[in-house]
């Protein structure tokens, strides 16, 4: 859609809500003025003595709407609030004006961050009742009643996680970015899985040296692990040796006395072996994430997996053969070659396994994956609407209820992503990780450390590369900035 800003650059916000609006449209900004009957938004910004006006003109498929919205100037104090101010306004007017031409509203209303469950976490952390804080919601953010009830809950696990942490404790998260082949709707992992799976041997020492300069750094500073989360990829992928060496490394460099949560994602049945199941248990796992993402055999096959869903039932049994306490599993909406009923089908199936953990995402189209670039027909989002709602009943039915979620852009339907867990099984680290809770220091391939202040909400990010090649490349460096988690635990006391 073309856009037109005037008296202001707010593209982020404006491109944002876009998205929000209509998901299918991509940003244009053109020297020229629209043509006769061309869909365009004009979003402009003035102030005056007392008040600050955003208007916004919409055209879209031949109809038109206008909107204003005003803030007061006495509430632009500082250059910070004055940016968050302006853009809300900016953000609210063009909201108005495509929601009134719509005719409808989205389902998170107006909110367009990736982590909604803060507002309300923050509010009740402030002292707000839970009933203000659900009114926010709906008034001044206008989500719709079962996202709100969806937002409540999470940020009810959020306090009661928040007050579970002590001071002085990080959650670690270690990337192993290799997966035996590349799913459709993947952009993490190269394209090149045969030549990068070659490099498994070198990245598993250079992950020993990193796990080791952490360990020191982590002793100087006196932080604890409170949790440890191995992702990816699929961490599975590395051998029984490999996964005993790696798991190794990390209990003797570091001290996990305090870890009360080991999750390792062995996403991919065909990755799951006995052995490997044992090298978990044996090096304190307690927690496994066997992912499915859809029952159908059919569905599978279109995502490029090289499994079935038998041998899914198949690693399950597996998993509770080795005793390991908790199993989450990951099911996604909006699969090509998927339909509400084959996706109810699905989560029936995984329900009857009766994991402790289901997590129920939205698919989302990311650049560089195959279904990007060669596009297919994907369920609507009225059909993904109705897988949603399938999985909330049927989770509540089975005693599940929500503990965490994010969203994403580019997520079909403009939904979010849900972890579900049975009251007591809830994953520590996901919380803290999705609400910026404490400090997550990231190991390996992909992961993102983020050095994290709780009081001023100040955060640090510092990036490990995505690919093994590059993080290979990389190590001495990535080696050598384990010392900055020691300064700035330093620099807190
Ligand atoms: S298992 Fe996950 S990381 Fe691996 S290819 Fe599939 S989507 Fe990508």
């Amino acid at each position: 859609m073309k856009l037109y800003l005037q008296g202001h650059d707010y593209k982020y916000a404006v491109e944002q809500m876009l998205l929000t609006l209509f998901p299918d449209q991509r940003p244009v900004y053109p020297d020229a003025p629209p043509e006769e009957g061309e869909d365009f938004a004009r979003l402009s910004l003035s102030a005056g003595p007392c008040w600050a006006t955003a208007a916004a003109q919409l055209r879209y498929g031949g109809a038109e709407r206008r909107a204003v919205r005003r803030a007061p100037v006495s509430a632009l104090t500082d250059e910070r609030t004055r940016g968050r101010v302006l853009q809300r306004i900016v953000k609210r007017a063009f909201y108005d004006a495509g929601t009134a031409l719509l005719g409808h509203e989205p389902p998170w209303g107006a909110m367009t961050g990736v982590r909604p469950v803060k507002i309300p976490a923050k509010a009740m952390g402030n002292g707000a009742t839970a009933a203000q804080a659900e009114r926010l919601l709906r008034d001044v953010y206008r989500v719709s009643p079962g996202r709100r009830a969806l937002a409540m809950d999470c940020a009810r696990a959020s306090l009661a996680a928040r007050e579970s942490l002590n001071d002085g404790e990080v959650s670690l998260y270690v990337g192993i970015p290799f997966c035996p082949t590349r799913c459709a709707y993947c952009s993490f992992v190269s394209a090149d899985v045969g030549r990068t799976l070659k490099l498994l041997p070198e990245f598993v020492s250079a992950l020993e040296r990193e796990i080791a300069a952490l360990g020191r750094a982590l002793d100087r500073a006196g932080v604890k692990v409170r949790t440890v989360y191995f992702g990816g990829g699929t961490p599975t992928t590395l051998s029984a040796g490999q996964l005993d060496a790696v798991m190794g490394a990390l209990g003797d460099q570091i001290d996990l006395s305090r870890c009360t949560e080991y999750t390792v994602e062995a996403g991919r049945p065909d990755t799951i072996t006995r052995e490997k199941l044992e090298v978990l248990a044996r090096r304190g796992c307690g927690r496994v994430s066997v992912n499915p993402q859809t029952m159908s055999d059919q569905v599978l096959a279109a995502m490029g997996r090289a499994h079935r869903a038998e041998d899914i039932r198949r690693a399950y049994a597996l998993v509770r053969e080795s005793g390991l306490p908790c199993v989450n599993m990951d099911l996604i909406a909006g699969l090509p070659k998927d339909s509400a009923d084959g996706f109810r089908r699905s989560l029936d199936q995984v329900l009857e396994l009766g994991p402790e953990n289901v997590t129920v995402h939205t698919l989302t189209l990311k650049k560089g994956s195959r279904l990007m670039t060669e596009g297919s027909a994907l369920p609507s989002g009225t059909e993904v609407a109705a897988m949603l709602d399938y999985a909330w009943a049927a989770l509540r039915a089975a005693g599940q209820v929500p503990y965490y979620l994010y969203r994403q852009k580019y997520m079909s339907g403009s939904f979010e992503n849900v972890g579900w867990c049975r009251p007591g099984t809830e994953s520590l680290y996901n919380i803290c990780m999705m609400e910026e809770l404490h400090t997550i220091v990231s190991l390996g391939g992909g992961g993102m450390t983020k050095l994290i202040d709780p009081p001023s909400g100040r955060i640090i990010r510092q990036a490990n590369p995505k690919y093994p090649q590059d993080y290979l490349r990389n190590i001495d460096s990535i080696v050598e900035e384990k010392q900055r988690v020691a300064d700035f635990f330093a620099a807190q006391m």
